[in-house]
């Protein structure tokens, strides 16, 4: 981009619950723009519905988001010259704009009490009429007027007054011209006194400098509505870029109900890798250019453009995020491996394994290693006691009648063994049941095998055993006999 205008952007979920992936996703190209452009990245926290206000969700927001090192450049913690960042901290500076709307005749007040709304559209549904709606029964009468007639409620809220010739249609950076279905008069002030999303977002997109209104596809019905909030306002139109939705395989729409991936926590708790998860949300809707699509967060917004995007709804392909994970997990170094497996155990409240063996089972197990989750299990045979190493009885029942015998031998040739190295091992058991006793290598080692492992799949054999030692070996060894 040759010097392009510093762009504002901003993310702004509202803490609802534990946060939804797609909320990672809009972070993700809200903060590559304002890198590409030398401009700033913004936290706005959305919490005016009250009724859904979840305590949690916040801190798992902010927490998540700087996992992913997606972290805001300003929002609630961080700071920044256009605080605060949560709206339910703001709310002094809604009422003037609503003020100001009512008095140009743009937003009125409305006592329809919530019995009558519902009563009212179930008519309206039941008399099949094209454009369902607010009738509004309250326009134009003040409250002595209106208290007289039935469905009154002593605490009203303000709707906005939509025109006629409302325009439904605008510029979308990624989709182009699109037009929406007429909305309607849409509450921006609640009977609870607080503003709704569609009053505080554009208030404050405006308050906040934001020039890119990136978001969901869910909101393009919203934004005409948006668009008459600005222009009566007298305030600058931001530009709006619409983000297609998330997809199950299935084309339906990811959701927390239906799709553990749908949580953004899932990902941590499965042991993704957060340069994993930012790297596979770069590639939904977004080409994957060279090297398969692995690419850096830098190489991502330096050469950043909207019209890549396709709007046809990405599919969340776990198995793609998979293979990521294992390549990222490869290219980290044995040492930052165990770490982040370490902290991996904290974070998922695991017990926590020996540093030193951890460290050690590193290399032996990184080649096949999928998620940091699998890595206990993968390695638990190394942790325990020989008395406590379970025994999967089928690994068992699949062995051959001569096994006690294999294992005697095995055990024979590795208490002689002068070095006690993976390759040492392996040569003393080649020699001593392959050579020796005339077993082709499947048969000579699977005994061996599951009395280390306890299992008939496992991590490299003879480097297990080095790990674990001779005394512990051979102790495994006699104890399956
Ligand atoms: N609070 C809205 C949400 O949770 C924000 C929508 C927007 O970005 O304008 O999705």
């Amino acid at each position: 981009m040759d010097n392009p205008v510093p762009a504002r952007l901003r993310v702004a979920p509202s803490p609802t619950g534990d946060p939804h992936v797609g909320t990672a996703y809009m972070a993700l190209f809200n903060k590559a723009y304002a890198r590409a452009t030398g401009g700033q990245f913004i936290l706005r926290i959305e919490d005016t519905d009250r009724a859904r206000y979840v305590a949690d969700s916040e801190r798992q927001i902010t927490e998540s988001l700087s996992w992913l090192g997606l972290g805001p450049d300003e929002g609630p913690g961080v700071g920044g010259d256009f605080g605060p960042y949560r709206q339910s901290e703001r709310l002094d500076t809604y009422r003037p704009f609503v003020d100001q709307l009512l008095a140009a005749g743009h937003a009125y007040w409305c006592w329809c009490s919530p019995e009558r709304l519902r009563e009212m559209r179930a008519a309206q549904e039941a008399a099949k009429v094209p454009t369902t709606g607010y009738d509004r029964l309250c326009l134009g009468k003040t409250r002595e007027e209106r208290a007289a007639l039935p469905g009154f409620s002593e605490t009203p809220v303000v709707r906005m007054l939509v025109p006629d010739d409302v325009e439904l249609e605008f510029d979308d950076v990624i989709r182009g011209r699109i037009a929406t279905p007429r909305p309607d008069d849409q509450v921006i002030l609640k009977a609870d006194g607080f503003p709704t999303y569609h009053l505080a977002v554009v208030v404050d997109d405006h308050l906040m400098g934001i020039t890119h209104v990136v978001r969901g596809e869910e909101w393009i019905s919203s934004t005409p509505k948006h668009i008459l909030l600005y222009k009566w306002l007298g305030l600058p139109i931001p530009a709006f870029a619409h983000m297609p939705l998330l997809r199950n395989p299935d084309k339906s729409k990811i959701s927390k109900r239906k799709n553990p991936a749908a949580r953004l926590l899932w990902f941590r708790e499965q042991g993704y890798l957060p340069e994993a998860l930012r790297n596979f949300l770069q590639l939904m809707g977004y080409p994957a250019g060279d090297n398969e699509g692995i690419c850096t967060f830098e190489e991502f917004w330096a050469d950043f453009d909207w019209a890549k995007i396709a709007t046809v709804g990405p599919v969340f392909d776990v198995k793609k995020l998979d293979w990521l994970n294992g390549h990222y997990i490869r290219g980290l170094s044995d040492d930052e491996l165990a770490a982040r497996i370490a902290e991996h155990l904290e974070y998922t409240g695991q017990p926590e394994v020996d540093a030193a063996i951890l460290r050690r089972a590193v290399p032996i197990i990184k080649e096949r290693l999928v998620t940091l989750d699998e890595a206990a299990g993968k390695i638990g045979f190394l942790l325990l006691p020989a008395a406590e190493l379970p025994i999967d009885p089928e690994a068992r029942a699949a062995l051959s009648p001569d096994a006690p015998q294999v294992l005697r031998a095995a055990g024979d040739a590795l208490e002689a063994l002068p070095e006690w190295t993976s390759q040492g091992i392996h040569e003393a058991l080649q020699a001593a049941l392959v050579a020796g006793m005339g077993l082709k290598p499947k048969f000579a080692f699977a005994p061996v095998r599951v009395a280390i492992t306890g299992q008939r799949v496992s991590p490299p054999l003879f480097e297990s055993m080095e790990i674990l030692g001779r005394a512990e070996s051979l102790l495994r060894l006699r104890n399956l006999v």
